[in-house]
């Protein structure tokens, strides 16, 4: 039984999760996901879940971000359409595509510069001030993320699909 019509990128989601297209709106996962119980625009009707998977293509790949991946709609949904899967597919292809928040590009250049995500230069202030030792880069895993960053082509604004 196939109900559900998707407005993004039918090919490319849909050959990675085949299993939305069996979503037939009950609205279960909605009871349980965080996004559509504190998120206004949404509600069972309307929930977060089927409302992205109906969603235009930049709505989409903007609203995705509120995930938080933790599965509640997995655990729940009747027809195992697993919508996080989706999402983070979703994801990726927005981070590709340049409609993630700016702060996750932002936490992404930090995390290749430093190897952590939060500022070292600033925590070891604040690691002073508490009478604690200092912590360095770790230049290997910096080396590491920046070939895998390569390899795997998360660069912002080069698309790799
Ligand atoms: S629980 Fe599953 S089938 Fe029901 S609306 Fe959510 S994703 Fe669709
Ligand atoms: S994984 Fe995402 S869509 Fe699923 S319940 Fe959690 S926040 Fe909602």
């Amino acid at each position: 039984m196939k109900v559900l019509r998707l407005q993004y990128e039918k090919n490319e989601i849909l050959k990675k999760n085949k299993a939305i297209e069996v979503c037939f709106k009950c609205s279960t996962c909605s009871k349980f996901c965080p996004i559509t119980q504190y998120v206004k625009k949404y509600n069972q009707e309307n929930s977060f879940v089927t409302h992205l998977f109906e969603a235009e293509k930049s709505e989409a790949l903007n609203d995705v971000w509120m995930c938080c991946a933790c599965e509640k709609c997995v655990i729940t949904c009747p027809q195992d359409t697993n919508p996080t899967d989706a999402f983070t597919n979703l994801k990726e292809k927005s981070y590709r595509e340049g409609y993630a928040p700016e702060i996750v590009y932002r936490l992404m250049e930090q995390l290749l510069q430093e190897g952590t995500v939060y500022n070292i230069k600033f925590s070891n202030a604040a690691r002073k001030r508490a009478g604690l030792t200092e912590i360095e880069k770790n230049e290997r895993a910096i080396k590491e993320l920046n070939i895998l960053a390569d390899k795997t082509g998360l660069v912002r604004g080069k698309g790799n699909n």
